[in-house]
């Protein structure tokens, strides 16, 4: 049996966004950009999925940014900012962000703008009274991850997001792991900018998109067309554009109902593996993306467990119970901490799938 319990790295491309695409490779192939007839039917395609895309997360369809993916808005988000408000003033971010927003830092750091990297509490969240300490009037930009990809706790966005405007700061938002997950309203957020990916909820790869709050200054990302209000240059990907809006609709019209499953689907595996007798510690806090399951094995190796489970056909991901530089979050125990690994769970996995990964892993463990 072949398992795929690694829905946060990538997920599989809906079959109605395939099919959403074909006729914008084949057929209707116009460069949107063009002004004669046959090229309307690509542009007013862009036009209808901006606005798809806006309504899924409560925007304007002017807010919607079309990008490559999450590491292009991140790297967008972050950079620009710096860049903007050329000055001394800070930006502040978590310890435990994606390579895509902590690397965009280190970068500004070397364009010689100061960057803060907040610890999270035991289990990975960023408390509010962290970021009044490090939060000052000569901070710039607050950019915290939504939920994280390691062990899926959600942040309190709007709660640090309120905190950071308090003192004139931007905030943005890495909701990669978020959106088309668990519901996401920006207006009542009040976020400045928010990141997203398609091939996190079965999209396409290799394209996603940034939000911004009308009225943000912001530098273009690339500069040469006018494409993206002039913010973002290049012929529109408008397949996969068309695609990323049907993949998201489709995910938040059926949110809840996957989302019960996938709870269904943990809690079984968890006590499938306590009813084993295994040594084990549930990574994160309560407040999780369903589905996200980080595990630390006592004595064990997330190394070894990916590549046993691997040749059983399950394919998981290791997610260390440590942030993405490696740090490891200092509630887990040595002993526990180097046995992590993640599971990430989609719609179509099955209660079947679910009592094979248990099975492989007290087969592995207890050998
Ligand atoms: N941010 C987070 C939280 C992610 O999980 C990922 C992907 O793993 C990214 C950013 C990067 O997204 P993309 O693969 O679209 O560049």
């Amino acid at each position: 049996m072949k398992v795929y319990a690694d829905h946060a790295a990538t997920t599989q491309l809906d079959i109605d966004a395939f099919e959403a695409m074909k006729p914008f490779l084949l057929n209707d192939f116009g460069n949107a950009s063009q002004p004669y007839s046959f090229a309307r039917t690509a542009k007013a395609a862009l036009k209808s999925a901006r606005a798809t895309i806006a309504s899924c997360i409560n925007a304007d369809p002017e807010e919607i940014y079309f990008t490559s993916g999450g590491t292009e808005s991140d790297n967008w988000a972050i950079k620009s900012t710096a860049l903007i408000y050329g000055d001394n003033r800070a930006t502040i971010t978590s310890q435990i962000e994606h390579h895509a927003v902590l690397h965009a830092c280190h970068a500004v750091e070397r364009m010689g703008f100061p960057v803060a990297y907040l610890p999270v509490d035991s289990q990975g969240v960023v408390q509010s009274d962290t970021l009044s300490e490090y939060l000052s009037d000569s901070t710039k930009l607050v950019s915290i991850m939504f939920a994280n990809n390691e062990i899926g706790t959600i942040q309190p966005i709007k709660e640090l997001c309120e905190m950071a405007h308090s003192k004139g700061a931007l905030f943005h938002t890495d909701a990669v792991q978020a959106v088309g997950h668990i519901p996401i309203d920006v207006k009542e957020l009040n976020v400045d900018m928010l990141s997203a990916s398609a091939h996190k909820f079965n999209g396409p790869k290799g394209i996603g998109f940034l939000y911004i709050k009308k009225g943000t200054n912001m530098v273009s990302y690339a500069d040469g067309g006018a494409q993206e209000f002039g913010m973002r240059a290049g012929t529109e990907n408008v397949a996969s554009i068309v695609a990323m809006a049907v993949a998201l609709e489709k995910n938040c019209k059926r949110m809840d109902s996957v989302n019960t499953h996938l709870v269904k689907l943990e809690h079984r595996l968890i006590a499938s593996l306590q009813d084993a007798g295994l040594d084990f510690i549930r990574n994160g806090s309560n407040n999780k993306i369903p589905g996200n399951i980080s595990l630390s094995f006592r004595g064990s190796e997330g190394e070894m467990l990916l590549h046993r489970l691997d040749l059983m056909g399950i394919s998981v991901s290791t997610g260390s119970a440590c942030d993405s530089e490696n740090t490891q979050l200092s509630h887990v125990p040595e002993e526990y901490a180097k046995g992590t690994i993640r599971i990430s769970l989609g719609y179509e996995n099955t209660e079947e799938e679910i009592t094979h990964i248990a099975a492989s892993l007290m087969k592995i463990l207890k050998h």
